[in-house]
């Protein structure tokens, strides 16, 4: 049993009141129309399935019943944030690539620097 936090109810839940249902940020085309059968097919049943940052959307089925968005590491399982629809996410799979190269930088300057004192 864990729990996750709903931002809409602004508490954290179990994680039995919650449901997921799918990739974040899938937009309709603007004019279906228009669009090639490869675009209308990759918009009906094609959806991503990285190893690493997913966005994905979940709904409070026993709770406020709104739905929201949660970015998942794959791997871990673990849930780095949720937020309201509309809104964008702060961690994103560039966000997390852009911190673990500056913290690999810092600890090569660190150990290069520890090496220099030596
Ligand atoms: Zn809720």
């Amino acid at each position: 049993m864990f729990h996750i936090y709903c931002p809409y109810c602004e508490e954290w839940r179990e994680e039995e009141e919650f449901h997921p249902k799918g990739q974040a940020h899938i937009q309709r085309p603007i004019d279906p129309e228009s669009c090639s059968d490869e675009e209308w097919g990759d918009y009906l049943f094609f959806r991503d399935n990285p190893r690493g940052i997913h966005h994905e959307l979940w709904v409070h089925a026993v709770g406020c019943r709104k739905f929201f968005n949660i970015t998942r590491h794959t791997q871990s399982y673990e849930i780095l944030e949720t937020y309201r629809m509309g809104e964008t996410p702060s961690v994103t799979a560039e966000s997390v690539k852009r911190e673990a190269i500056a913290a690999a930088a810092s600890t090569a300057t660190s150990e290069s620097a520890e090496e220099v004192r030596a």
